[in-house]
């Protein structure tokens, strides 16, 4: 087991190989390099390795690692991917690890490719034979565009662990619950034709204006009506992000578009969000037939709730010496609790430095990190 690189040399290399994914073609790239590098380091654990290409991607990779054999076990999985960066804004090269003022910079150190570091490390210190459940340690592709990776894994059913801990950065706080995620296009189709002659044509922007003023008033019903107050927004929001419409001061506007997005609550389902946004148009819609349509831009990420009593929560506490809580940013966390398990968000290094410049993983989240881990592998695998 020699050929196995210790804590440092392993977060090097990770960070090393860019695997950015975004929906620009322009950064998109492969993550089949950095797959291939943490099944390398698997397979020379002892660990069964699988790595399977997610459909409707271009050309990503999950990776399933499985370690020891039987029922229920562990499940650690993270993505990945990463974010692009600003080039102007590093101070240094986002792809090399530089170890400065007690902490590790490099693009993924937190969010979040430092994570599979810890488990490598972890597992070097542990007796895989004695494994009486197995350990699974899941990669996935695309976390930070369509979590494309996640969403193909939880359908294949593959394996099903008693647990499973997402190790996105929440400093080591065990994470039960967050918000849902949706985007959707709202288009108007107008009709053009000259400005000197209005009753020739249909204003775009003056129906997209009643729109927006509909959308708020259900903005305003979203903050009376429901509200979680584990969340410091403590209601489901909807933000008005991009409009577009009409080309020239002097023709009638013909067509507009405007991008909104809405987080759910838990508890609230994709599809009562959805409802209420048709509801709101629907009005509309009858003044003006024809006219007002709306589309998905993107796949919804669903609201994840672990719900309590879960001993998994307990023990989570209990190691981490940090109450639960819930936060505001999505993670894959509703798709692999699709597998069936008890499912929480838990790793080291803070969400203050994901998607930032100069990202960085403190020196202090080391020894608590490998405590933590180590604490929980026995629990659930021993
Ligand atoms: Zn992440």
């Amino acid at each position: 087991m020699n050929q196995l690189p210790n804590f440092v040399e392993a977060m090097k290399q990770l960070i090393a190989n860019p695997s950015i994914s975004s929906m620009h073609d322009s950064w998109d790239q492969g993550n089949l390099t950095i797959i291939q590098l943490l099944a390398t380091w698997f397979e020379e654990l002892g660990g069964q390795v699988d790595i399977q290409k997610v459909p409707d991607t271009r050309n990503k990779f999950n990776l399933l690692v499985t370690l020891g054999s039987g029922e229920g076990g562990l499940l650690l999985a993270g993505h990945s991917d990463t974010v692009p960066y600003d080039e102007n804004k590093w101070q240094s090269d986002p792809f090399q690890l530089r170890d400065d003022n007690d902490k590790f910079y490099g693009l993924g150190t937190c969010d979040m490719k430092g994570f599979f570091a810890f488990i490598l490390q972890v597992c070097q210190r542990i007796n895989i034979k004695q494994l009486k459940k197995p350990l699974y340690i899941l990669a996935t592709a695309d976390e930070e565009t369509t979590m494309a990776g996640a969403r193909f894994f939880a359908q294949s059913q593959a394996i099903k662990p008693d647990v499973a801990i997402i190790g996105e950065p929440t400093s080591l706080v065990p994470v039960v619950m967050h918000k849902g995620h949706m985007s959707h296009r709202i288009s108007v189709e107008g009709k053009s034709g000259h400005s000197s002659k209005p009753s020739a044509g249909v204003n775009a922007i003056e129906i997209m204006h009643e729109v927006i003023g509909a959308l708020i008033l259900l903005k305003s019903t979203l903050s009376t009506q429901f509200s979680n107050q584990a969340f410091d927004v403590e209601s489901p929001t909807l933000n008005l992000g991009a409009i577009n419409g009409g080309d020239n001061a002097n023709r009638i506007c013909g067509h507009c578009t405007l991008d909104i997005d809405m987080r759910s609550l838990p508890g609230m389902s994709d599809e009562d969000l959805i409802s209420l946004l048709a509801e709101t148009l629907s009005k509309l819609a009858v003044k003006y037939p024809g006219r007002i349509s709306f589309d998905e831009l993107h796949l919804s990420s669903p609201s994840f709730e672990q719900h309590k009593p879960s001993e998994l929560i307990t023990i989570a506490e209990e190691i981490s010496g940090c109450a639960c809580c819930a936060v505001n940013y999505a993670t894959e966390a509703p798709f692999i609790q699709q597998l069936g398990c008890q499912t929480i968000v838990l790793g080291p290094g803070s969400i203050d430095q994901a998607h930032q410049p100069n990202e960085f993983l403190a020196h202090d989240q080391i020894e608590k990190t490998d405590k933590l881990l180590l604490a929980l592998i026995k629990r659930y695998c021993y």
